[in-house]
């Protein structure tokens, strides 16, 4: 195990501010959080919770910033600065992963990635910074002339889960300061470190003071932001409950604009024709990825009847064989993120048992790790598609399998759910993977495949996974708005 990096270890020593207007404030409450580590259940930090002065404070540091220097900032300028903070990431990859690791509980080498993937992402929409365009429009008319163009919404509020915290937060960060707005950044209380960490390169990139700050604190300061009058955008990635309290505080308030990435239960479909090798490969980590904390798991998982018993025997023995402890060891698994992940998903891991066979897992780790928030990768069968278990998400690391035996009845379960995140297709049968594919109420279907994302892609959910595309060019509507100009010649 790598020991910790005098920059990591520097970070964990500072005490509980706030990031507004480029600089670390003390909150006006002086109240605070603990950041526990998940694998050990020790407090490791202390983060400050914003109040109501606080969020007003910086959404009037944000208005004002927006209105003198970043409504009519060069978009290069942008760019170059965007960019930098690519930079900036990249070269503080150690501290950044190992705080990622510590307060989350992923394994190492997935914080590294999720470090480098936040770089990428900033990266790609640098390039999108100077290229945001509108359009002319013919009217038929030789006496009038119609163009549109795309305008920053003005001051986003940016509220982020804590599976994936960093890449969360630049999914957001990255098109909404693309686009010339002036961010708020809410880490969830949670898992706050690596955004707070991400302040201090705000600052170093150049971004002038306001374009974007950090407040930290719980649900209550989500709610504050979600209702301020001042905030013209709320960007929120997390539980659908708390996505419809974004959308109602936004109906109650100022009917700011809304984007919603929300929760999933994926179906992952194995026709009896696929590249089997391929599925076993794929289907443990479709399955326990990030432990399972993840919108996109593939947590119900279909199998052609012919393939059900070799699918199962065989993501049985895999995951039997994945390693679990605390994520500095870089193992398969780390831990759930906090003592009441852990109490949530093995309330759902017991409701099970009732409702399923159990067929792998079901417990908490003991022993060594009793401390930590461990729960076994779970399978269950059934065969009883109303189990609570197929209904609501349990973002932890349980699965079900079973069996399907024609398209029409695999259609019909795969829909069957309120949600409609993620997807996946497992057959040879290349016309009927995209012809199902059509029919697959989901913002994303992967064929032959899972979790495949890159920068450029849309993503989002059908249903009650949420509103709006993140990533792509789709990702500039969230951060714009589209005004039309018209001249009687
Ligand atoms: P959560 O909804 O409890 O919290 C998300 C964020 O909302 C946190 O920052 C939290 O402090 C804040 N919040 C809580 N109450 C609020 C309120 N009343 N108003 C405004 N903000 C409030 O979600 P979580 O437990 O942190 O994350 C897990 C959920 O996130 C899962 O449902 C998962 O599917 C979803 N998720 C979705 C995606 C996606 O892209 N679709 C990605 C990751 C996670």
């Amino acid at each position: 195990m790598k020991p910790l990096s005098k920059a990591t270890l520097d970070f964990l020593n500072r005490s509980p501010k706030l990031f507004i207007n480029n600089e670390w404030v003390d909150s006006n409450s002086s109240e605070t959080l603990p950041s526990i580590n998940p694998a050990t259940g020790e407090e490791i930090f202390r983060v400050a919770q914003a109040g109501e002065e606080d969020v007003n404070r910086a959404v009037h540091t944000a208005r004002t910033a927006f209105n003198k220097a970043v409504r009519d900032m060069n978009p290069s300028k942008r760019a170059l600065k965007i960019q930098r903070l690519a930079d900036l990431i990249e070269n503080n990859l150690e501290p950044l992963s190992q705080l990622e690791c510590l307060d989350n509980g992923k394994p190492i080498s997935r914080a590294i990635a999720d470090v480098k993937a936040a770089a990428s992402h900033l990266r790609y929409f640098a390039g999108w910074a100077d290229k945001i365009e509108g359009s002319s429009i013919p009217v038929h008319s030789k006496d009038i002339l119609v163009y549109t163009h795309r305008e920053p919404v003005g001051v986003a509020a940016l509220i982020v889960p804590w599976n994936f915290p960093l890449v969360m937060a630049i999914w957001k960060l990255a098109p909404a300061l693309a686009c010339g707005n002036c961010c708020i950044l809410k880490p969830a209380e949670q898992t706050s470190i690596t955004a707070l960490y991400l302040a201090d390169l705000i600052k170093e990139a150049g971004f002038p003071p306001g374009m974007a700050q950090v407040l930290t604190g719980g649900g209550e300061t989500g709610a504050l932001l979600s209702h301020h009058m001042d905030i013209d955008k709320i960007g929120f990635t997390g539980s659908t409950e708390v996505g419809k309290k974004v959308l109602e505080a936004s109906s109650k308030s100022n009917l700011k604009k809304v984007s919603l990435e929300l929760g999933g239960k994926s179906p992952n479909i194995i026709f009896d024709d696929a590249d089997m090798k391929r599925v076993h490969q794929s289907l443990v980590w479709a399955s326990f990825y990030n432990s399972g904390q993840e919108c996109t798991l593939g947590s119900r998982v279909y199998v052609h009847k012919n393939k059900l018993n070799e699918v199962i025997d065989e993501l049985v023995k895999r995951t039997s064989n994945l390693s679990m402890s605390s994520g500095m060891e870089n193992p398969d698994l780390g831990p759930l993120v906090s003592a009441e992940q852990a109490d949530r998903v093995m309330g759902y891991i017991n409701t099970g048992r009732n409702e399923a066979e159990l067929i792998l897992g079901g417990n908490r780790k003991t022993g060594s790790l009793s401390n930590g928030y461990f729960v076994e990768p779970t399978i269950f069968t059934t065969s009883n598609h109303e189990a609570t278990i197929l209904r609501e998400e349990i973002f932890g690391p349980v699965v079900n399998v079973t069996s399907f035996e024609d398209e029409e009845e695999i259609i019909a379960h795969a829909n069957n759910s309120r949600y409609g995140l993620a997807s996946a297709i497992w057959t040879k049968d290349i016309s009927r993977a995209h012809k199902l594919a059509q029919r697959i109420e989901a913002g994303v279907v992967w064929i032959n495949g899972y979790d495949l994302f890159h920068p450029a892609v849309p993503f989002g959910g059908y249903k009650e996974s949420g509103i709006g595309r993140e990533m792509g060019k789709s990702a500039l509507e969230l951060y714009t708005r589209e005004k039309a100009i018209w001249t009687q010649l």
